[in-house]
């Protein structure tokens, strides 16, 4: 239970994050690692509140109170009071197949609902996690665990994202071959080509692939399944399918002008970066390039912040971003109380980095953009904006409402789009026949995973829609488990 006067004699302490007009002039993880004698006193704040709602995982409002992957919170807090490391990677690794993932990229709503967090700051969870898990690997005590015995059974996994390669670990220990299709050139989703390399390195994403082949599954890069290799194929081929293909239809912008050059998706911008920088440290030039240009990135979420993290590391000569809802209270609003997830102001990498060089958190609140404006030679060089307030309408519903005079043009050569996903390609769904719910996600029950075609299953963001690294996890674990027993009748996987 951590110390039992912890939570009394320590506050909470993060590290120090490297400074960002420093960090920005390389593509090196920001986060720096704390000393162990922290770590441990912050693992003695954890105080045996009787009812931890830190891993719970529950949905309040449809947003995540507590761990989704009900990682084992104050078990691995009190190991690592105690110094028992080794115990605590045991922990951890019961129920997460990638601490390394999460405790760098996961926005902690765990957290959130930390009981210690009802009136003092809460105990610093993902920290700790991520401490636990680096410290495992630079000990050597994370290796190929090869399964015991096969089964025989043939497994398609599509997508390597972490819903993928969750469902892979798990059906590989259960003794399946597992085969997992990725339609990019190196494994890892999102975790590879989306979060940019300085909120995770990709030696890290790399690290856990290359272990995860080493234990026995394997895996086809470039290959995409609907136009290089048909999905009945892999359906006929094999015993099962899981489809963890991801949301990666992103939301346009049908407004004057989008036809004009400069104007990009947020992950034509984001994959180019990565994969050009790992191909080649970006000699090869095979990126969108901000450096010197006016950047304005539409949308407030990750997504952008990527985007504006990575524009600040081409040296982009000035940055704004819109969002279109309003700016969130500085503390939790009385109809959002503990233990929901709190939707308050936050300043997250990418804005710390623009407001540190350019003097002023770049996001705009309330904004939407009218149309888009370009030169003689059909580059955008505009934006035209608008202010609005949300008004409740008679449907009880909030709209937006432009603000009379509120017009402002913004200058820009290059624009962002990171406005969300609309769910997953239609090839697959078109070529297997199967069933989409109303948000054209494939359609397959929490919890069961099975789709409307037999033996194929769905996990991650292609079947709840956009959402965090550690759904994905929790989802790709899942679905292992029905798949497994769709096959073997019984599963012993959690
Ligand atoms: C830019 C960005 C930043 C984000 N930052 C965070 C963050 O900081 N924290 C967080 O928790 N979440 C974050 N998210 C969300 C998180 O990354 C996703 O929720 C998560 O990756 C979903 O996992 P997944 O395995 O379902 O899908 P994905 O990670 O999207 O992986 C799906 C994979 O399937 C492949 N694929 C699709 N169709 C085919 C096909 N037909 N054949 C072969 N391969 C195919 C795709 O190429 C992709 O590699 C971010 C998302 C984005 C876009
Ligand atoms: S995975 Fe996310 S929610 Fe779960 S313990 Fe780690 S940081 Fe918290």
């Amino acid at each position: 239970m951590g110390k039992p006067t912890g939570f009394m004699e320590y506050t909470r302490v993060l590290p120090e994050d490297r400074s960002p007009t420093k960090r920005i002039e390389d593509w090196q993880e920001f986060h720096k690692h704390m000393p162990e004698a922290d770590l441990r006193s912050q693992g003695a704040r954890c105080m045996d509140c009787g009812v931890p709602f830190c891993h719970t995982g529950e949905l309040i409002e449809g947003m995540a109170a507590g761990c989704p992957i009900h990682n084992l919170i104050p078990e691995w807090n009190d190991l690592v009071y105690h110094g028992h490391w080794r115990e605590a990677i045991d922990r951890l690794h019961k129920t997460n197949n990638f601490p390394e993932f999460t405790g760098r990229v996961c926005p902690a709503p765990c957290e959130g609902s930390c009981v210690l967090g009802i009136n003092d700051p809460p105990v610093t969870i993902k920290n700790i996690e991520v401490s636990i898990i680096d410290r495992a690997f630079s000990e050597g005590w994370v290796t190929p665990l090869i399964p015991a015995q096969r089964t025989g059974k043939k497994i398609a996994v599509i997508g390597s994202g972490p819903a993928g390669l969750s469902c892979a670990a798990q059906l590989n220990q259960a003794g399946h071959d597992v085969t997992v299709y990725e339609r990019a050139d190196r494994a890892g989703g999102l975790l590879m080509y989306g979060i940019p390399n300085m909120k995770l390195d990709k030696a890290v994403v790399q690290r856990r692939v290359d272990l995860l082949a080493a234990e026995g599954v394997k895996f086809i890069t470039s290959t995409h399944i609907g136009v290089d290799l048909p999905a009945e194929k892999l359906v006929k081929d094999n015993d099962a399918v899981v489809l963890c293909c991801g949301a990666t239809k992103p939301r346009d912008l049908p407004i004057p002008g989008r036809d004009l050059k400069g104007i990009h998706f947020a992950m034509s911008f984001l994959h180019a970066n990565t994969k050009s920088l790992l191909d080649s440290k970006h000699g090869d030039g095979n990126y969108i390039d901000a450096a010197g240009k006016d950047v304005v990135v539409i949308g407030g979420g990750d997504t952008g912040t990527d985007c504006v993290g990575t524009s600040m590391r081409h040296h982009c000569k000035s940055l704004v971003q819109f969002e279109i809802m309003p700016k969130p209270p500085g503390e939790r609003a009385e109809n959002n109380p503990w233990p929901q997830w709190p939707k308050v102001y936050l300043l997250d990498y990418g804005q710390a980095e623009a407001a540190a060089k350019f003097g002023d958190d770049p996001r705009q609140y309330c904004i939407m953009t009218k149309k888009f404006v370009g030169d003689d030679d059909g580059y955008v060089k505009e934006l035209h904006t608008v202010l609005i307030e949300w008004v409740k309408g008679d449907d009880g519903r909030f709209a937006p409402k432009e603000i009379p005079g509120s017009e402002k043009v913004y200058p820009a050569q290059l624009v962002l789009l990171a406005m969300g996903f609309l769910g997953p390609e239609e090839t697959i769904v078109k070529s297997l026949g199967l069933e989409t719910d109303q948000r054209s996600n494939f359609k397959a029950e929490y919890g069961q995973y099975a789709t409307s075609v037999e033996g194929v299953f769905a996990a991650g963001d292609c079947r709840r829609g956009q959402s965090l690294v550690v759904w994905a996890i929790n989802e790709g674990r899942e679905a292992a488990r029905e798949c497994d027993r769709y096959l073997m009748g019984v599963s012993s996987l959690p």
